[in-house]
C-alpha cells in the first residue's frame, strides 16, 4: 500500500534500517558519567556567565533536574534562556508545551489559530471541556502558565504562512512541528533550514506515529526524507481516518525530550534518526537518515531559496484555479439547506455517501445509500444514471473525488457534491445528526 510505504519512510532515499536484534544488549539504566553540555547546544545563550541566574523558588521547583550531573544548574540555566516555538497547540502541541513548560524552558513561543472543539478532547490534554469554543491559544497560555507560572508564553494566534513564518522562526532557538498537514509541514521544514534552527519533528496516524530531529546544519531534513509531498488525498488526516488518543502523548513527549536535549547540548539527539512507533503493536523502530546532496532545499545546489505556496506545492490548489474543475468542466455542487429544501419540494434525488461503514454507523443522511469511495466505481450499477445523484462525504472532498472517479469510469448520470458534507448538514438542517 503506498500510503504506507510513504508513512514508513520506505522510499527511494538512503535508509537503512536499524533494528535492536535479539541478543543485542539494551540498557535502561542512564549513564552516570559524564557532564552536561558535551556538545553545543541549540541555545542563544553562549558562556555560563550569560545565562540567567534561578531563584530559591526554581531551584526548589526544579530540584530533580539539578541533582542530576546531565542537566545540574548550568543545564537549568540554558533551559531558562532557551526560546522554543510550537507550530500548534494540538494534540502533539498539548504534551510538549506542558512537558516544557513543567522543564523551566524560559520562553515558549506558540502559534495557533483554532478554537477548542469537543472532538479535540480525546487527546488534545492542554485543553479541558471548561475550553470548548475558546481559542486553543488562551486556552493553552492558561494551562501553561499554570504549570508553571515562571514560564514566558509568547502566543500567536495566526496561521501559520510563507509570509510570517522567517520572521517568527528568527526570534527562537528552535522549533517544534506539531502540524497535522503536509503544506505546514513542509512550510515549517524550509523555514526551519532558511534560517537554520532545528526542526523537532513529529506526526501521527491512526496507531502510527514518527518522530525526528531535522537540522540541516548537522544532517538531513524532512525533504531529504521526503522531497515531494504524496499526491492529495492519497495520505488521509486525522479528521478522516482517525487516532489513538494516547499517541500523540507518546510522540510528543518524545518531541519534548529531543527538544530539552538540544537546549542542554547532550545526549543523542534524534538527528539523522526516524524514528517510528506503532501503539497497536508496541513496537519501535529507527531508520537511519542521511543528508540528500540533491535536497532542494538543504542540498548543494539548492533550488528553494525562499519559502513558496505549500498549498500549491502539495496540490491542494491548482495554480490559478480557485474551483474544482473535471475534464474542463465546473463539479455541481449543492448546500445542505438546498439540498432539504429540494427534497422536501419531493424532487427525485439519490443520496450516496462515500464514506466508512463505521462513519456511517455514528452519523447518516436519511435515506442516503452508503458505497464507500475505494469501492464507488466497482459498484457503479448500484448508481441509477436515469435519476440526479447527490453524494456526500463527511465534509466534501471524498465526495468530489468520488465524483471524478465516477466521470473517470464512463458514468453519464448528473452527479452533485454536496458541499461541506454531512457536517454541514448537522450544522445547517439537522443539529440531532452528530457531528464526529
Ligand atoms: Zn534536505
Amino acid at each position: 500500500m503506498r500510503r504506507r510505504a510513504f508513512h514508513a519512510g520506505a522510499r527511494r532515499f538512503a535508509v537503512q534500517c536499524a533494528r535492536v536484534r535479539d541478543g543485542d544488549t539494551v540498557s535502561i539504566i542512564p549513564a552516570i558519567a559524564g557532564g552536561a553540555a558535551t556538545e553545543a547546544g541549540a541555545g542563544a545563550a553562549a558562556g555560563a556567565g550569560a545565562l540567567p541566574t534561578l531563584s530559591n523558588e526554581e531551584i526548589a521547583r526544579y530540584s530533580r533536574h539539578l541533582i542530576m550531573p546531565e542537566v545540574g544548574v548550568e543545564g537549568q540555566r540554558r533551559l531558562k534562556a532557551a526560546r522554543v516555538l510550537m507550530i500548534g497547540t494540538g494534540g502533539l502541541g498539548a504534551p510538549t508545551g506542558m512537558y516544557l513548560a513543567a522543564a523551566g524552558v524560559g520562553t515558549l513561543g506558540i502559534v495557533d489559530f483554532d478554537v477548542v472543539d469537543a472532538s479535540n478532547l480525546q487527546r488534545q490534554i492542554v485543553h479541558g471541556t471548561k475550553d470548548v469554543g475558546r481559542p486553543k491559544i488562551e486556552s493553552a497560555r492558561d494551562r501553561l502558565n499554570d504549570i508553571n507560572p515562571h514560564v514566558k508564553i509568547e502566543a500567536y494566534e495566526t496561521r501559520l504562512t510563507s509570509e510570517n513564518a522567517l520572521e517568527l522562526f528568527r526570534e527562537y532557538d528552535m522549533v517544534v512541528d506539531g502540524t497535522d498537514n503536509f503544506p505546514t509541514r513542509y512550510l515549517v521544514n524550509d523555514a526551519c533550514v532558511l534560517t537554520g534552527k532545528p526542526n523537532v519533528y513529529g506526526s501521527i496516524f491512526r496507531f502510527e506515529g514518527q518522530a525526528s530531529v531535522f537540522w540541516a546544519r548537522r544532517g538531513a531534513c524532512y525533504r531529504c526524507l521526503y522531497p515531494e509531498p504524496p499526491p492529495p488525498g492519497l495520505v488521509p488526516s486525522c479528521a478522516e481516518g482517525g487516532v489513538l488518543g494516547v499517541l500523540p502523548g507518546i510522540i510528543g513527549a518524545i518531541q519534548a525530550n529531543e527538544a530539552i536535549k538540544l537546549v542542554l547540548g547532550g545526549g543523542e539527539p534524534l538527528i539523522n534518526r526516524l524514528l517510528l512507533f506503532d501503539a497497536w503493536k508496541l513496537r519501535f523502530r529507527e531508520l537511519k537518515l542521511r543528508k540528500d546532496p540533491g535536497c532542494p532545499v538543504c542540498g548543494e545546489n539548492p533550488t528553494v531559496k525562499g519559502l513558496i505556496d505549500y498549498e500549491e506545492f502539495c496540490g491542494l490548489r491548482p495554480p490559478a484555479e480557485t474551483t474544482t474543475v473535471t475534464g474542463g468542466e465546473q463539479m455541481e455542487e449543492i448546500s445542505a439547506t438546498e439540498l432539504k429544501e429540494r427534497l422536501d419540494r419531493g424532487d427525485d434525488l439519490q443520496i450516496i455517501d462515500v464514506r466508512e461503514p463505521n462513519e456511517y454507523e455514528v452519523a447518516r443522511i436519511p435515506g442516503a445509500a452508503l458505497i464507500p469511495l475505494a469501492q464507488v466505481t466497482q459498484r457503479v450499477g448500484e448508481i441509477d444514471e436515469g435519476r440526479e445523484t447527490v453524494v456526500h462525504c463527511k465534509g466534501g472532498v471524498r465526495s468530489a473525488r468520488a465524483i471524478e472517479a465516477l466521470k473517470g469510469s464512463g458514468f453519464k448520470g448528473k452527479l452533485v457534491n454536496l458541499k461541506g458534507g454531512i457536517t454541514a448538514w448537522s450544522n445547517d438542517v439537522d443539529p440531532s445528526i452528530p457531528k464526529y
